[in-house]
């Protein structure tokens, strides 16, 4: 018997155990071929139809509209920090826009302003990133090439409950933490784009669904692994892709499938947030550090009211089968990673463990 703990790890985080058994299973000999799937060409009709397959269902399981496609690039979520202003900014007059709820948006700010200029049109500074602050959905300038936000704040553990409306201007998400996990309208956005880490699967690899009218338009300089134009006509294989990031992906959409689609999850996720909110709200021991309004369904940040206790709040976690509990070196405190793939049951015995523990040290 494997010995698998609880895993809360904020990225690269657990994945479903049906999922890693089918891995192990396929590592040597993927479906009888005699050989692994990281060791046969990426453009061997195999690992094609594991490519187009991923696609399709991502597609299904979405509600994708026509006019959208999906790439897949290199780089993490950071790498799109980059191409995004490289292929939008030269849209119309040399801009982004920022909402900025949050460090993954700060970075993604900070690295547009190589390419152009930059907006900061919300900055939730003021409250510590604690909650999202209030966009009247006024107007964007006119100068504006596209508006970009982060879906879920992995760090601080908030998330936008609905998304700003910026009329004509595309906007931007990076869903990296919380992407299929929640019904979401792709049709409101320009791009949606994810690194694989977290909700699905290994990293290194982003999947990228723009709108089509989007593709075509990046700065001259663009790299051409960064051009979005490059990698939709050459069907996301410019080069050799992370084959074994877009296989696991595969299976942990096949999952997601299999568990009801998106609703499921996003039923599921309501309630294991649900479990350990309930637990915080209950308690004088312990306290949250988002707004109530604003926290998010995939991360629970926290921390105890007497830090000193923390050290042993993490130290007896580990001990009793619990691992990545410790919060963001920039935040310190606790924080537990509920994805996709944390069954219920590591949450109830989260909260239970949590219970007791301030029990005997409250
Ligand atoms: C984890 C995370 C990132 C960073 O992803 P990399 O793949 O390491 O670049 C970016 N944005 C968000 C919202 C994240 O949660």
């Amino acid at each position: 018997m494997v010995n698998r703990i609880y895993n809360f790890s904020a990225g690269p985080s657990t994945l479903p155990l049906t999922v890693m058994e089918t891995i192990k299973e396929d590592f040597l000999d993927y479906n009888g071929i005699g050989a692994s799937i990281v060791e046969i060409s990426h453009r061997h009709q195999i690992f094609l139809d594991i490519l187009e397959n991923t696609k399709k269902l991502f597609r299904e399981l979405t509600n994708l509209p026509k006019n959208y496609k999906i790439l897949f690039m290199h780089g993490g979520a950071q790498m799109q920090f980059s191409a995004v202003p490289l292929n939008l900014i030269s849209r119309k007059e040399n801009k982004g826009s920022y909402f900025i709820t949050g460090r993954w948006g700060i970075l993604a700010e900070k690295e547009a302003r190589l390419y152009g200029d930059t907006e900061i049109i919300l900055d939730g500074k003021t409250y510590e990133y604690r909650k999202i602050p209030t966009f009247n959905n006024r107007k964007l300038d006119k100068g504006t090439s596209y508006a970009h936000l982060t879906t879920n704040n992995t760090l601080y553990g908030t998330r936008w409950n609905s998304f700003p409306n910026t009329w004509e201007v595309p906007l931007v998400a990076d869903a990296t933490s919380d992407i299929l996990s929640r019904i979401m309208d792709y049709s409101k956005f320009g791009i949606v784009y994810a690194g694989l880490q977290k909700n699905l699967g290994v990293a290194g690899v982003s999947i990228v669904i723009i709108r089509e009218d989007l593709i075509g338009n990046a700065l001259p300089q663009t790299p051409k692994l960064l051009n979005y134009d490059v990698v939709e006509k050459q069907n996301s294989l410019p080069n050799t892709i992370n084959v074994f990031a877009i296989y696991v992906m595969n299976l942990v959409i096949e999952w997601i499938k299999k568990q009801g689609g998106v609703l499921e999850m996003e039923k599921l996720a309501k309630k294991k947030s649900d479990l350990l909110y309930d637990v915080l709200d209950d308690s004088s021991f312990y306290k949250i550090l988002a707004f109530p309004e604003h926290r998010s369904l995939m991360n629970v940040t926290f921390n105890l009211k007497n830090e000193t206790l923390l050290k042993k709040f993490i130290s007896n976690s580990e001990k009793e089968g619990f691992f990545g509990l410790k919060g963001h070196y920039l935040l310190g405190g606790v924080r537990a990673s509920i994805y996709n793939a944390m069954p219920i049951e590591g949450v109830k015995e989260l909260s239970s463990y949590m219970k007791e523990f301030e029990k005997i040290n409250g």
